[in-house]
């Protein structure tokens, strides 16, 4: 039976044989095959529409029912640009056998708002956090070189204060449990330096710290990692990888250096849980259990509705075998923020 990360791969492969609108229309499928609820074979098997999936037309329905009637032999070969990614029918498949580990879940660590190039408001990401009872999020959204993305300077992320500080007394003020914590997703150099003041990051609960630059080259990157670990305004390192599926396969490093580091620093390797990008993802974190790393999970969501992304990181830390002490938003709130401020003033493990 043909799975959905099977059937994306076929998807996928049929985009690059076919040209123009039809290759973006299966391009487009096997990037949307990570999102639907269901799998495909289980609505087969209901006799149900496949147009209800989102980038299914006719034509496509049509290709994948023959597929599932008669599976291809070459499903078997993914593409690297394409391995190892979970859809979001298999990651609530794993959790539901596992629901106490799911209910651990505390908060999300990545999100984007209108202040940079998310769509919603600081009030609506709160709102939908405080429809899965979360106790907090972190808004982190890009600081001020990463234009393209709309990032933020320093004064806009101080007025950006005061309409979280309106928020978390309006949420207090209705009785909700949540909170809403200010962070930033740091841009980082090639050399792990950000972009933003000491200043302004000394005010923030917890920061993170990305990649946006130079994440074709085949080099590797080890010393790229090790700089911005020891960056002392980090707390998390954001999206490793740099992967997007399909598009992008990401950096090369050593990243039994890399898992070490951060944990002798006491610093956070985030699961990005975006569909497209799954980074870490299952293989690098197996490595980051042995090394006994920090996790992060964030969604990076840019709409409020992408928060549900976050059972993609759920089920890949729970695949990896990662220990639940070992995971950021596992921790109640006070914890967090006793973490974070801990490694500021620097009192984390020193070599
Ligand atoms: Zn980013």
């Amino acid at each position: 039976m043909l799975s959905n990360t099977q059937i994306a791969e076929l998807l996928a492969q049929e985009a690059e044989r076919e040209t123009g609108i039809l290759s973006r229309a299966f391009r487009r499928a096997a990037r949307s095959a990570f999102l639907w609820p269901e799998e495909v074979s289980d609505l087969v098997r209901q006799n149900r529409t496949l147009t209800e999936l989102r980038s299914i037309g006719p034509f496509i329905e049509k290709q994948v029912r023959e597929w599932i009637d008669d599976p291809p032999s070459h499903t078997k070969t993914v593409a690297a640009v394409r391995k190892d990614f979970i859809s979001l029918a298999e990651a609530r498949r794993v959790l539901a056998t596992r629901v106490s580990w799911p209910k651990k879940l505390r908060g999300d660590l990545q999100m984007h708002t209108c202040w940079s190039d998310g769509s919603d408001t600081i009030a609506e990401m709160a709102d939908a956090a405080k429809n899965r009872a979360y106790d907090y999020i972190a808004i982190t959204d890009h600081s001020k070189t990463l234009k393209i993305a709309g990032g933020i300077d320093e004064r806009a992320l101080k007025r950006q204060a005061t309409e979280i500080a309106k928020v978390n007394t309006a949420l207090s003020k209705s009785g909700a449990q949540l909170t809403v914590l200010r962070s930033i997703e740091l841009n980082l150099n090639t050399r792990g330096e950000g972009d933003m003041s000491p200043e302004s990051l000394q005010q923030l609960d917890v920061v993170l710290g990305s990649f946006h630059s130079a994440l074709r080259t085949t080099e590797d990157q080890t010393e790229r990692y090790l700089a911005a670990l020891r960056n002392p305004y980090v707390h998390i390192l954001g999206h490793p990888r740099g992967r997007i599926y399909n598009f992008r396969i990401g950096l090369t490093a050593d990243w039994q250096r890399i898992f070490a580091e951060a944990a002798r620093l006491d610093k956070a390797l985030e699961i990005d849980c975006y569909p497209d990008r799954q980074d870490l993802n299952v293989a690098l974190l197996k490595l980051a259990r042995d090394h006994a790393t920090r996790i992060s999970i964030g969604t990076d969501a840019h709409h409020a509705w992408q928060l549900e992304f976050v059972d993609l990181g759920l089920a890949a830390a729970l695949h990896a075998g990662i220990t639940a002490d070992r995971i950021l938003n596992f921790m109640p709130g006070l914890e967090l923020k006793t973490w974070a401020r801990r490694l500021r003033v620097g009192k984390a493990k020193k070599a």
